[in-house]
């Protein structure tokens, strides 16, 4: 079976090189002739673990080509994937128009039957507007049925994730499209993957209700290390206690300065526009997204309270990706508070270990305003103020001894609990978490050095 994936981000490349590893033939398709050469030269755009070995393993099998002529790749195609962006639009809305283009481009050439599968996350209701969307613009009379396939790998383990799914989601409304679709998860069926087979609408609804469920368990986590830091409790004990209840779990639970990245975001905001437009408010997303907002409010200010002030303060920034072992940078918290504290005058070191360029990018005419470095060392060095951003394995085992004596000022704002609140402050840091300010401060209060310089 051929198969054609168009766009070649995070979900197309991947699911396109795996595809590949199953055995099928597949060519990735983009409108960016620029990331079509560097793929054809072996070049992987962005940081994803494992993706390059398997990118390089597949082209040189011959299973795995890339191009830019959409008509070439959907030609021998059986299945036809689009997995091209769907970012905010006004009013919080998916703006589908990437995909209605790509849609438009393959109804041009369609000529025999093909199930043309969604990828990328689109709203309820699409992949109906979808079918006449192709049907207006078909050259020929053609065969065809729209089949949601939405996708759920992770960044940073987005290989691992479509190899070995919890489930596969499969929205159709024939028979035809349904067996078509069966034939490609079959690998993942002897491997007992549960697959969903359901309808378009339930499908597309299924990815935003995970998304959103999953934001909500973190603006909960995250109200409650609020309250704990009131209460003197420690949001780390409370998470681990009821992720120990089973039917709760412990994923998702991390207090921190808020969820980012390509998905939740935009994908909560598009489930409650989705919601208000149907005349069924998401209340409960709806809050999840303001508390989020106002996360980001805290752990500003948070930082701004451990400097003393953020004018001429100097700054280290540990993490700049949304969260480790990618090099994504959309909505991150990191580039919100280089943002920030840019404008408020402060001088920011960040260090990152895969994503300043992209972050230099992202901060457009604040890039300006922060010295990217090579190493966590030099961005803590002569710095005021540390503040660990990003989970990144290396922070955790940050030598916290090394790290003081480095910096002007021993401060250390850990935005993800990555340290231990009594060995920091034993260190000699003056140290700031997130809902365990208790122990930081005053149970082991006497321990605490007095900050230099
Ligand atoms: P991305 O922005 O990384 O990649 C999209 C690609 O599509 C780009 O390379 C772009 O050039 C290409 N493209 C745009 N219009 C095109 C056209 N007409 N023809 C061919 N190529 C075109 O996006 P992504 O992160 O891979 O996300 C894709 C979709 O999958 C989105 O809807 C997203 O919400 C969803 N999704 C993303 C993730 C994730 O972790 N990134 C996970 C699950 C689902």
């Amino acid at each position: 079976m051929h198969i054609a994936i168009v766009g070649t981000g995070y979900v197309g490349l991947v699911s396109g090189a795996c595809f590949a590893d199953f055995g099928f033939q597949v060519t990735c398709v983009d409108v960016d002739a620029e990331r079509i050469r560097a793929l054809e030269r072996g070049d992987v755009p962005f940081y994803e673990p494992g993706l390059p070995e398997l990118v390089a393993r597949n082209t040189s099998a011959g299973r795995l080509g890339f191009t830019t002529n959409l008509p070439s790749a959907v030609r021998d195609a059986t299945v036809v994937f689009l997995a091209v962006g769907t970012p905010e639009g006004p009013d919080g809305d998916a703006d589908i128009s990437q995909l209605a283009a790509a849609a438009v481009d393959v109804a041009h050439c369609l000529d025999g039957y093909r199930v043309i599968a969604t990828k990328s996350t689109v709203p309820v209701g699409t992949g109906a507007w979808l079918d006449g969307h192709i049907r207006a613009h078909v050259r020929q009379p053609a065969d065809f049925d729209v089949v949601s396939n939405p996708e759920f790998l992770r960044e940073g383990s987005a290989v691992h994730d479509f190899l070995r799914p919890d489930r596969v989601v499969i929205g159709a409304n024939t028979d035809r499209a349904r067996e078509t679709m069966r034939e490609v998860y079959r690998p993942l069926y002897l491997i007992e993957t549960p697959i969903v087979l359901t309808n378009l609408e339930t499908a597309e609804l299924i990815k935003y209700a995970s998304n959103a469920y999953l934001a909500v368990k973190v603006s909960f986590i995250n109200e409650m290390a609020n309250l704990c830091d009131r209460a003197g409790a420690d949001v780390h004990v409370v998470a681990k206690a009821m992720g120990l209840d089973k039917r709760i779990g412990p994923k998702f639970l991390h207090a921190g300065p808020g969820f980012g990245g390509s998905c939740f975001p935009k994908d909560t905001r598009a489930l409650a526009a989705s919601g208000r437009r149907a005349g069924t408010p998401q209340r409960l997303v709806e809050s999840a997204i303001e508390i989020n907002d106002r996360q980001r409010d805290m752990a500003y200010a948070k930082i701004v309270e451990a400097l003393g002030g953020a004018k001429g303060r100097r700054v280290a920034i540990l993490g700049l990706a949304f969260k480790p072992n990618t090099s994504d940078v959309r909505e991150a918290p990191a580039i919100e508070l280089c943002r920030r504290l840019v404008d408020a005058g402060a001088h920011v070191s960040a260090y990152d270990p895969v994503a300043s360029d992209e972050a230099a990018l992202a901060l457009g005419g604040h890039a300006g305003g922060v010295t990217f470095q090579t190493d966590a060392q030099a961005a803590l060095k002569d710095a005021e103020c540390a503040v660990i951003v990003t989970e990144w394995n290396e922070f955790r085992s940050l030598d916290l001894a090394e790290a003081r004596d480095l910096m002007a000022r021993p401060v250390l704002v850990d935005l993800r609990n990555l340290h231990d609140p009594g060995q920091a402050v034993e260190s000699g840091f003056e140290y700031y978490c997130t809902g365990r300010q208790s122990l930081a401060g005053s149970r082991i209060e006497p321990k605490r050095a007095t900050p230099t310089g």
